[in-house]
């Protein structure tokens, strides 16, 4: 019965101080965002007490019977939401969600097509230590002129024959032409899987073209641009691998379904279907191309700061630093010491090791949750394109103080309040 403040001091203190950092910074991450306070509420909720093994109707535990709706209900508004058949609503995270999506469709040895992860891929899309690395043959596809290489995809199709190509990126500034991976699968006898995790929240608002009837099946997660809480979904209009997608979650790959989180992926799923989402998925992409533009400026051209495909169509920029002086991990440490957090990443044919890399990925997903608009948008950009280009020390105090001014004048979480642990 104790609260948290006094049963475990120093985690609420902690807490308090995450509160403290999301409230006084800005969060420029392009994974990242700030889940509404209902999603967080049901999260936070007894669900997360219940065993639930199996799915709705067919649970192999009693007392199922909340859980049930709660579960039908996310299942039924991520398929209303994204045109979908079938919605698996299970997976506890993305990479769990492409791990189940792999095993439903393919077999270990069989060969997968997935983006390079030096040029934009995820993880899970083929890497040599993870899963899908070490359980399948790889070919990687790569970005060349600041696009995708689909002449490339479909060599690579062709001479590799794989069972599997995944479109869909974690670093990569412009849509997908999910028709035309399709094309490619069935040229060649594969399955398309997008993964559609970091332009999900897009989707979801038509702002940007929807895989959903070119693949035979998409994951996603949903915490990125569509703000939810921390999971993975997986859906299809394909009636074939509905089923097999099914066990491949469970018993394939997980075992009791986290129902709390579910519970908040239906709320996330819910608010996603409003007008309110849908502006807040413009000011995205907006906060995205004013950034784009300032960053093109002579001014950043000059210290030899451009953008990987000179622009962007989606909610983040992927700077390129091969030209600098300045290298991702410093440039992310300058942001973060005027209070803006960003994460280096490699840019493709970056000549820097992964630990410091070429590039800084920036999104605007969080900013445009916490009310951003064009305006406020037009001041971080400056900002941002400033520290990058400065010289010296004292330049950044006066930016600290636009960051802080922007970060008051947009509160977070205005009703929360800290849980105040005695120190
Ligand atoms: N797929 C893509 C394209 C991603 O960018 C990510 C996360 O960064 C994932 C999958 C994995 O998501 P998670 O971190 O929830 O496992």
């Amino acid at each position: 019965t104790a609260s948290l403040a006094d049963l475990d001091p120093v985690i609420a203190q902690a807490l308090d101080r995450e509160l403290a950092r999301e409230r006084a910074g800005l969060e420029m991450i392009a994974s990242e965002n700030h889940a509404p306070v209902a999603v967080m509420q049901a999260q936070g909720s007894v669900l997360t007490n219940k065993y639930a093994e199996g799915y709705p109707g067919r649970r192999y535990y009693g007392g199922c019977e909340v859980v049930d709706v709660v579960e039908t209900l996310a299942i039924e508004r991520a398929k209303e939401l994204f045109g979908a058949a079938f919605a698996n609503v299970q997976p506890h995270s993305g990479a769990q969600a492409n791990a189940a999506a792999m095993h439903a469709l393919i077999q270990p040895g069989d060969t997968i097509l997935g983006l390079d992860l030096a040029h934009g891929g995820h993880l899970t899309h083929g890497m040599r230590l993870n899963f899908s690395g070490r359980l399948y043959e790889v070919a990687a596809y790569h970005v060349r002129d600041g696009h995708v290489d689909m002449d490339e995809v479909q060599e690579l199709a062709r001479r590799h024959r794989p069972r599997l190509i995944i479109a869909g990126w974690s670093a990569h500034t412009r849509t997908i032409d999910a028709a035309a991976f399709r094309e490619i699968a069935d040229e060649v006898g594969a399955f398309l899987l997008v993964d559609m995790s970091h332009f999900a929240g897009l989707v979801a608002a038509g702002l940007h073209p929807s895989p959903v009837p070119h693949a035979h099946v998409v994951t996603t997660t949903t915490h990125k641009t569509l703000g939810g809480p921390r999971g993975g979904l997986i859906l299809s209009n394909d009636p074939s691998t509905a089923k097999k997608i099914n066990s491949a979650v469970f018993p394939g790959q997980q075992g009791g379904p986290l129902e709390h989180v579910i519970a908040a992926k239906a709320v996330a799923l819910g608010i996603a279907s409003t007008e309110e989402f849908r502006d807040r998925q413009r000011r995205t992409l907006a906060g995205a191309r004013i950034l784009a533009e300032r960053l093109s400026a002579g001014d950043c051209a000059a210290a030899g700061i451009v953008l990987v495909s000179g622009g962007t169509d989606v909610h983040l920029v992927l700077v390129d630093l091969r030209d600098c002086a300045l290298d991702g991990k410093s440039a992310e440490a300058r942001l973060e010491s005027i209070g803006i957090t960003v994460n280096r990443n490699a840019v493709p044919d970056d000549p820097r090791p992964p630990m410091v890399t070429s590039g800084l990925r920036i999104g605007t997903p969080a900013l445009a949750t916490r009310g951003f608009g064009d305006h406020a948008f037009r001041e971080v950009a400056d900002v941002i394109a400033t520290t990058l280009i400065a010289s010296d020390g004292a330049e950044l105090s006066s930016l600290a103080r636009r960051v802080s001014e922007l970060a008051l004048a947009h509160p977070l979480y205005p009703g929360l309040t800290p849980l105040g642990a005695a120190s």
